[in-house]
């Protein structure tokens, strides 16, 4: 009986917390001769350095990706880049369950910064409750065990989650899940993030029902809770309008991580047989400008939810998230609000 032809093992992840030599001797040894690069949106500024930098280490050619990405849900597809035989992705961990497509070195830029003790003490000035989730974006992770000892230390119950398949660490957050943050929900009485900006505090508001602080720990800069109250109502607003909307675009992209084709033909069924139409409309960054014109009264969004959410004003008609655009077909109540927690 003939042998049965090998399948090729899918390509690989190779994870380094920062970027330095060891990147630079895994790439030699693995012997890569094209690389591309791509860098998070607050690198952008040093990616022709971080490029020459590279070349110059491993002796390869590199070619920086150049369209604007998000998240480890968005690397540079083979069609972008043909010729690399692996992609060097900054600022991002890997996402478990979004395959690759080809081997890909993640470099999480991680921070070391941040004194756990002073970190505590900020915490008990503020006032926060006891009971602590806490959450971190990936460049903070390392900051988690010794900020949880020293708050421990201080009298606090903290707890740390570990999310889906979506996730890598325990701890983290995407802007899209926070499902670790979920899994602690009923030991906690708020929780506390760890990182810098609004973009997660802002999801974990959504998607959780508890108050959420931030804290900055370069800074040592304690933020008070989100109002999530005022989120909700926003969304609720969005919902309204888009009501009576009849006819609607489902978006999908396809980027990896952020295709839900299954999600928005099961959505389009929904609306079929709730009397509307709905086309579905691919893309892969979606640009408002792809969207004028059409003969839509609304959209629902099944890419990044976090498009629907944060950047919803930029397009001319209402932008739904697939739980949203169930409350506005009558199948789901406003409350309590469902964030659409990407799986
Ligand atoms: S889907 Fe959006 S929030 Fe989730 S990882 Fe991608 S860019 Fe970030």
């Amino acid at each position: 009986m003939p042998a049965s032809p090998a399948v090729p093992p899918p390509p690989s992840a190779a994870v380094f917390p920062v970027w330095g030599p060891a990147l630079f001797a895994a790439v030699r040894a693995d012997g890569r001769r094209r690389l591309v690069l791509q860098v998070p949106a607050g690198l952008v500024r040093n990616a022709h350095d971080l490029a020459a930098q590279l070349r110059e280490e491993t002796g390869a050619r590199v070619t920086l990706a150049t369209r604007a990405c998000f998240g480890a849900c968005d690397f540079p597809s083979t069609d972008e880049s043909p010729k690399a035989d692996a992609a060097v992705v900054l600022g991002h961990a890997p996402i478990p369950n979004v395959p690759l497509a080809r081997p890909t070195y993640f470099v999480e830029m991680r921070e070391a910064g941040g004194d756990p003790s002073a970190l505590a003490a900020t915490i008990d000035r503020g006032g926060l409750p006891s009971r602590l989730g806490l959450v971190a974006s990936v460049q903070h992770l390392d900051l988690v065990g010794p900020l949880t000892d020293a708050l421990r230390r201080a009298g606090r119950t903290v707890r740390v989650g570990t999310g889906d398949r979506r996730l890598a660490y325990p701890a983290q957050a995407l802007g899209c899940n926070y499902t670790g943050a979920e899994s602690v929900a009923a030991d906690v009485d708020a929780y506390l993030f760890v990182g810098t900006g609004r973009f997660h505090p802002l999801g974990l508001a959504l998607a959780v029902e508890k108050p959420v602080w931030s804290l900055d720990p370069l800074q040592n800069l304690l933020e008070p809770p989100i109002d999530r109250g005022q989120l909700v109502r926003r969304r609720q607003l969005a919902v309204a309008v888009a009501r009576d909307a009849r006819r609607w675009g489902i978006l999908v992209s396809s980027f990896a991580g952020q295709n839900r084709m299954p999600t928005a033909l099961a959505l389009q069924e929904r609306a079929q047989a709730r009397g509307r139409s709905a086309e579905i409309l691919v893309f892969d960054r979606l640009d408002p400008r792809d969207l004028e014109g059409r003969a839509v009264d609304a959209y629902v969004n099944t890419a990044c939810p976090r498009i629907a959410l944060d950047d919803g004003d930029l397009y001319a008609k209402p932008m739904l998230t697939p739980p949203e655009f169930l409350m506005a077909l009558g199948d789901l109540p406003l409350e309590p609000y469902r964030f659409d927690t990407y799986h």
